[in-house]
């Protein structure tokens, strides 16, 4: 069985100790790939020492994340959207819209997505989208700005906002740890959508599926992650593998 974890912050400081074993248990758990998606100009070294460190493994998005839309939001979108436009990454990403903690920069999170979701479309990329708190604010930007494609990182929407996302182009929805947890809303989202819709990812080193939660995350987890997915279908976990595999494959052409 083979797994892509299409959301790694494996740059992230968690694993400056242990890099290296991390990498070694992600392709002894079936790990063929590793998609790294950006966050803003703080982290822009460290994600490329990853991605040069492990060259056709791991593949880079690049984009500004929408918690890192403060008062320097200008500098920090002329740096993401300049790397975009050099090339050589499979994603747009992480981009989006977050007021779960403050809503104080809404209106330039607004614009600072709508400028690298054009850019995506120019560059023929797919996104990658970190919503929350602000699942309908999305669905607006995205019935202005048509044609996308890409997947709802950390999905944790209603099964109507499914529907209306797939209306509005072709999007997945990521699943990651927060589906092992009790009563995760998600669980019965999922229920509906097939796996064709489906990409795994685990948002290391955060969110990490039980039984590790509370622990640093890390991408060899995502097996069990796909092992709750295949107990909620009802299908082979051989089925979850091939299916979401190809499913990353296809959309970030890796
Ligand atoms: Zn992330």
């Amino acid at each position: 069985m083979e797994f892509i974890d299409t959301h790694s912050h494996i740059y992230d400081t968690a694993f400056d100790e242990d890099r290296q074993e991390v990498i070694k248990r992600c392709k002894a758990a079936g790990l063929r790939s590793l998609v790294l998606p950006a966050i803003d100009m703080s982290t822009y070294d460290a994600q490329m020492d990853a991605l040069s460190s492990m060259e056709g493994y791991a593949f880079g998005a690049m984009g500004l994340h929408p918690t890192s839309v403060c008062a320097n939001w200008k500098e920090e979108l002329d740096f993401a959207a300049g790397k975009i436009e050099e090339g050589s990454w499979c994603a747009v990403g992480e981009i989006g819209l977050d007021t779960y903690w403050s809503s104080d920069f809404i209106d330039e999170q607004l614009e600072v997505l709508r400028v690298q979701l054009n850019l995506a479309l120019r560059m023929n990329l797919p996104v990658i989208l970190h919503v929350r708190n602000a699942m309908d604010r999305t669905i607006d930007v995205l019935r202005e700005i048509k044609g996308l494609r890409g997947v709802f990182h950390a999905f944790s929407g209603s099964l109507e906002s499914y529907k209306e996302i797939r209306r509005l182009g072709d999007f997945k929805i990521g699943i990651g740890g927060v589906l092992t947890y009790r009563n995760a809303g998600v669980a019965s989202v999922l229920e509906q959508v097939p796996l064709q819709d489906i990409v795994l990812e685990t948002d290391c080193p955060y969110l990490s599926p039980v039984p590790y939660r509370g622990r640093r995350n890390e991408s060899s987890y995502i097996p069990v992650i796909a092992s709750k997915v295949q107990s909620i279908k009802g299908c082979s976990i051989e089925e979850v593998a091939e299916i979401t595999t190809e499913n990353a494959r296809k959309l970030f052409g890796i």
